[in-house]
């Protein structure tokens, strides 16, 4: 398992760093705040009350030894690109970073971070593309507008196969499984017969997959 560097454990952070943890990883967290350090101290590998521009606190903290890191303290812009500067020089290769504002992703795209973080913007959208697409429960963009979509099969379209469905689509839309309560059915033929609270895995494009949505929801 991984062993990652959290820095800054405000919401954004310490709910990341729980979730390594949850996944079975070490967790290093770093936040200058020792109130903060405390309330999570005993659920993290290492907790640790130390400024995240000090070089000399992430050596001691052995930092350098993580495979990757992820800074986390959009609020400050000095302290997060002073932090991710040291961590390169530290080469850290995987650093992702919780970014603000517009000049803050700027510098860091410029300084090279493999990953810049918008949770607002990333949630908004989401939350936005839930709101239009209630019965979408989980979805995925593999790029060139390609999406892989959890559907929760509703009333109104319980009782139909795979193939009414897909009717007109059925070119640009692979049905992947279908979950029921605990059995997995892969391979689905176009004679599957849906049933309310299946859990509809497709992966298509996105247009085909707007075709579909008013036969769904
Ligand atoms: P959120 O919106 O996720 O709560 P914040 O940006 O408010 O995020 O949280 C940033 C966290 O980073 C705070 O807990 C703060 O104490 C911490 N922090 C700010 N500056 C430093 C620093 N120089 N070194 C370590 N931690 C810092």
């Amino acid at each position: 398992m991984g062993q990652f560097a959290v820095i800054g454990l405000g919401r954004f952070g310490s709910a990341a760093s729980l979730e390594l943890m949850r996944l079975g990883h070490s967790v290093i967290g770093v936040d200058i705040n020792a109130k903060i350090v405390n309330q999570i101290a005993d659920q993290l590998t290492l907790a640790a009350v130390a400024d995240a521009t000090d070089e000399h606190a992430l050596k001691d903290l052995n930092i350098t030894a993580c495979d990757a890191a992820l800074v986390a303290m959009g609020e400050s812009l000095e302290a997060s690109i002073l932090c991710v500067l040291l961590l390169k020089s530290m080469d850290i290769k995987e650093i992702w970073v919780k970014a603000t504002s517009k000049p803050h992703h700027t510098i860091l795209s410029r300084i090279g971070v493999s990953r810049i973080i918008h949770p607002e913007e990333e949630m908004g959208m989401k939350v936005a593309q839930s709101l239009s697409y209630p019965m979408v429960n989980q979805y995925m963009s593999i790029g060139h507008s390609l999406y892989v979509v959890e559907i929760k099969i509703t009333e109104k379209c319980q009782g139909i196969s795979i193939a009414e469905l897909l009717k007109e689509v059925k070119d640009s839309i692979d049905p992947l499984l279908v979950r029921r309560k605990k059995t997995i059915f892969k391979r689905i033929e176009p004679s599957f017969t849906l049933e309310m609270d299946d859990s509809l895995v497709l992966a298509g494009s996105l247009n085909a997959l707007k075709t579909i949505a008013p036969r769904l929801a």
